[in-house]
């Protein structure tokens, strides 16, 4: 294996040593044993190709010995979590035990019960680790019963398992940069759709088949259309055939999902139905993020087959919420960026979409979710180093005692990755001083943490 440089490919910065290679393939070769150095010689490797702002290597694999149609790996950095490897498929299959490939190991005897046993230490939400894991296996739908619910859906916090839908669109938003959002972004006009394309262009799910290909944003696209060109294109073995349309929708109504053009209402009807992510089931306050399936039916009939839907804070800045209850607290936050801003702090607000680490030195790492993160550096004199500072926001929406419960679980959790401020939100007179109260109250802590005040 070599490591490669990622703008100039054909200059080979250095070869892997055999123990170096050997333990990149036992960390990532699904059923692979993995030995104690192995994790810190891929530790090591991922450092040299992703210096935690940029990938600068690629590595590639010596399984395939013709020149040019050798695979290879890069490096990733999510927000949160360590450095992993990602396949890039548009370079070709391995040959080795890369050919089926794990981000990491699954964690020794740590089985779902052993996960939920202590709150904040069940297995993480994580994002969807490969972009071939976007398609259904052939013959899956018969093995999972539920046929959305499968095994890669992921479990919550409770032990219930989430729809593999809901999965998917949350690591688009993510990858695509929808979950983040710098201060200075509240001035531009956001285009969400070139933004998505851009990502989708750059992702490849088999070396002749691009995200771009299957993953599409205009809901009034035929769907006849969109299969015939899903069934021309060159589809990785043991994959359905389909198609992934993403869009924000103007409505919701009747299991429909409506997005309105000059043309007039453009219907997206899925045959299962349509999911909703969060508490707010009831789906009546829109927009609302649309992820829908795409295939083809018995009768080889194209068909909306499922979707997941989302709400969106607003077209302009569709950021992901899990309910109506954080676009009133998001409201409130853009306010408190700008306004800090305006004293010299930049503040990035984070939706984190999946669960969050909170290392603990004597003992497993602990997860929760909160509903937002705001990170900023303290205001120093040049030359001084910043210290990054994180306040956790926690909206407290008084509908549902299941959640409630759940949050006062994970608020000790939270407690520890930053400042936590919660903000009430419920449908009362009160409103207006509950608002201003916290965004006083977010301000004032912004500052302070910042040597503003
Ligand atoms: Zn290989």
């Amino acid at each position: 294996m070599e490591l490669i440089e990622r703008d100039c490919p054909d200059t080979v910065r250095r070869h892997l040593s055999a123990e170096e290679a050997a333990a990149v393939r036992r960390f990532c070769g699904e059923g692979q044993q993995v030995r104690p150095e192995d994790v810190r010689l891929v530790e090591a490797v991922l450092e040299e190709m992703h210096d935690g702002r940029h990938v600068r290597l690629w590595l590639e694999c010596d399984c395939v010995s013709a020149a040019g149609g050798r695979p290879r790996l890069t490096a990733r950095v999510r927000e949160d979590g360590p450095r992993h490897f990602v396949r890039m498929h548009q370079y070709g299959e391995h040959h080795c035990a890369l050919a089926s490939f794990r981000q990491t190991p699954e964690p020794e005897n740590a089985g779902p019960e052993d996960g939920c046993a202590r709150r904040g230490q069940h297995n993480p939400l994580r994002p969807v680790a490969d972009a071939l894991d976007y398609l259904d296996n052939l013959n899956e739908g018969a093995a999972r019963p539920g046929g959305s619910t499968g095994s890669e859906g992921g479990v919550s916090e409770r032990g219930r398992r989430l729809p593999r839908l809901r999965r998917i669109l949350h690591t688009l938003l993510e990858d695509a940069d929808f979950a983040r959002l710098h201060v200075d972004a509240l001035n531009e006009n956001s285009r969400s759709w070139e933004r998505l394309e851009a990502y989708a262009a750059g992702q490849a799910l088999s070396p002749r088949l691009c995200l771009s290909q299957m993953l599409y944003f205009r809901p009034w696209t035929p769907l006849n259309e969109k299969m015939m060109e899903i069934d021309a294109l060159p589809w990785p073995e043991r994959k359905v055939r389909s198609a992934l349309l993403l869009f924000v929708a103007d409505e919701i109504r009747a299991g429909v999902a409506i997005k309105k053009t000059s043309m007039g209402e453009c219907v997206v009807r899925p045959e299962k139905g349509i999911r909703a992510g969060g508490r707010d089931q009831r789906l009546t306050q829109p927009p609302y993020w649309v992820l829908s399936v795409v295939d083809r039916d018995r009768d080889g009939n194209a068909r909306f087959r499922e979707a997941f839907a989302q709400h969106a804070y607003s077209f302009a800045r569709p950021v992901p919420l899990d309910s109506r209850y954080e676009r009133v607290t998001l409201k409130l936050l853009f306010g408190v960026m700008a306004w800090v801003k305006k004293h010299g702090v930049e503040v990035t607000l984070w939706k984190p979409l999946f669960d969050r680490e909170v290392r603990q030195t004597d003992g497993p790492s602990l997860w929760c979710r909160p509903d937002f993160e705001l990170t900023f550096r303290s205001v120093t004199a040049v030359g001084v180093a910043a210290r990054l500072h994180r306040v956790v926001i926690e909206t407290m929406g008084a509908d549902d005692p299941d959640y409630l419960e759940r949050k006062s679980r994970t608020q000790e959790i939270m407690k520890r990755r930053g400042i936590l401020i919660e903000h009430c939100v419920a449908d009362d007179a009160d409103q207006k001083e509950r608002d201003d109260a916290f965004f006083r109250r977010v301000a004032a802590k912004i500052l302070h943490l910042a040597g503003v005040l």
